[in-house]
């Protein structure tokens, strides 16, 4: 054979091995948690937690300040990130009553599609099976913290232990005995520390001669509010007690009224919550061990994320669903130290709409148009990114639902947040987050805002039509997605005696 064939057969077969192997295409580690709050992550705040094997992803590699969903429950949020479009065009707007059409495009799809061994372990809560996967391993719906049965392409299979660790070990398991010439994307998803907090073996007891700080916003009386904030099944006292009476040995002591009621209603809940998120922090350190010792670490792009945010008693509520700061952030690290500067932090305001570009942008895979986000692998290199979104929109639909919080969409720019609650109800909130980062003081309606105002609703008609959303639209999904018929635990106003 001629000398320049035999060496271009040479280097085909050199790209093909490599590319096989997948050399310099990295492993993707994409961990998600249920329900966990910023104000849980102490690389945000570690007021109530330390959550070192977390925090390891920011202090090696990035953290996002601003990162936020569009639509803050569960299943949704996760159709979000699995398409890179909003629940109105993935066709998945609330848990119940609809399931995820898995038919449609989605980045492990694409991801499968380029070589890649792609695998989902854990929470997927989407109503229908798993597609794009290689492997997959899942939860039945909410799925339950303590021997719990999981899904699979062959059937029901039942698991013995605590849900957080079994999840764990899954993981694990799969990344020891994965065909390794190819790249993997791994969806390592949690349960935890989703209601109803159930915490783990080791930590039923953990704190519980503490007492934790309280937000100050607990004894929130909602003054200059929309009814949207109080009429609503979303406070720890007395919802959270009417929900979960008869589990987890909630019984509050005789004789306790008043706000030492909601003080003692606090302490249960953030202590069973912090427990949960306890052995997740640990889980995301066995997996980093795992992968240190399969030398793959530095090779792997680790995000740590969670569906939604959370309220940990801030306004007195618990739970998410509104556009309110704590509900709509979310955690968002990224540990990936060939491309990311350790210790970094951005402050642009992204979304998880975006996941979904970044993960094929990161493994070299073109990205489709349709998906709505943006690539975060210019943030992530550091490069200053001119011309960057300076406002995200928001759409929350469940409702009539579990605690009866009131459709609604918004924008939220880097000072202020316009929300419109609709369908039963017409209101308006206005806040400026840089006066009043705690959102207890509604600025529609009053003096000197009108010019603000008209701004902002202009910016928020703009940017709803440019993602393909309108107020008809929103009142056509009352009509197609009704919902309703949900239990009704007791609302604030129910109970005057408490306060
Ligand atoms: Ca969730």
């Amino acid at each position: 054979m001629p000398l320049l064939p035999r060496l271009s057969l040479v280097c085909c077969l050199f790209v093909f091995v490599s590319f096989a192997a997948g050399k310099g295409r990295p492993n993707i580690l994409f961990i998600m948690s249920d329900d966990h709050a910023n104000a849980a992550v102490s690389a945000y705040d570690d007021t109530l937690i330390q959550t070192p094997n977390i925090d390891r992803l920011a202090n090696e590699g990035m953290l996002f300040s601003r990162a936020f969903c569009t639509n803050s429950i569960c299943g949704p949020a996760r159709a979000v990130t699995l398409t890179g479009k909003y629940s109105h065009l993935n066709g998945f707007i609330v848990n119940e009553s609809t399931s995820f059409d898995g038919g449609q495009q989605t980045y492990p799809k694409l991801l499968q599609a380029a070589g890649y061994e792609t695998a989902v372990i854990g929470k997927w809560h989407l109503g229908s099976d798993p597609t794009g996967f290689d492997f997959w391993k899942i939860l039945i719906g909410q799925g339950q913290y303590y021997d719990a049965p999981f899904l699979t392409a062959e059937g029901q299979v039942e698991t013995e232990g605590y849900v957080t660790d079994v999840i764990t070990d899954l993981a694990i398991d799969w990344l020891n005995t994965r065909e390794d010439e190819k790249p993997f994307m791994l969806m390592y998803q949690h349960k935890a520390p989703h209601a109803n907090f159930q915490p783990g073996p080791d930590y039923l007891n953990w704190r519980e001669d503490e007492t934790i700080p309280e937000p100050e916003t607990l004894f929130d009386d909602y003054a200059t509010r929309s009814p949207a904030a109080w009429d609503n099944e979303m406070r720890i006292d007395p919802t959270l007690e009417l929900q979960y009476q008869g589990e987890l040995n909630l019984k509050v002591p005789d004789g306790l009224r008043g706000h030492e009621r909601s003080r003692w209603l606090y302490q249960f809940y953030i202590k069973n919550y912090l427990r949960c998120v306890k052995s997740v922090d640990d889980g995301v350190g066995r997996v980093f061990e795992q992968l240190e010792a399969m030398g793959e670490l530095d090779n792997t792009i680790v995000i740590y994320t969670s569906d939604q945010g959370f309220f940990l008693g801030e306004h007195g509520y618990y739970d998410k669903r509104f556009m309110y700061e704590e509900s709509l952030q979310i955690p968002l690290l990224v540990r990936y130290p060939k491309m990311i500067e350790a210790g970094s932090v951005r402050d642009e305001i992204v979304t998880n709409l975006d996941f979904a570009e970044t993960m094929l942008d990161l493994a070299g895979v073109k990205v489709p148009s349709g998906m709505q986000g943006e690539s975060l692998v210019p943030l992530l290199k550091g490069k200053k990114r001119k011309g960057w979104r300076d406002a995200m929109y928001y759409h929350f639909y469940e409702y009539p639902g579990y605690h009866y919080v009131k459709r609604h969409y918004g924008i939220r720019t880097e000072r202020y947040k316009l929300i419109r609650f609709y369908h039963d109800i017409e209101a308006w909130e206005l806040y400026d987050l840089d006066e009043d980062p705690q959102e207890l003081n509604n600025l529609y309606g009053s003096d000197g805002y009108e010019k603000l105002t008209k701004r902002l609703k202009k910016r928020l008609d703009k940017i709803q039509s440019n993602f393909g959303d309108s107020p008809e639209l929103a009142d056509e999904l009352v009509e197609r997605y009704p919902h309703g018929s949900m239990p009704r635990w007791g609302r604030y106003q129910d109970f005057p005696w408490r306060d």
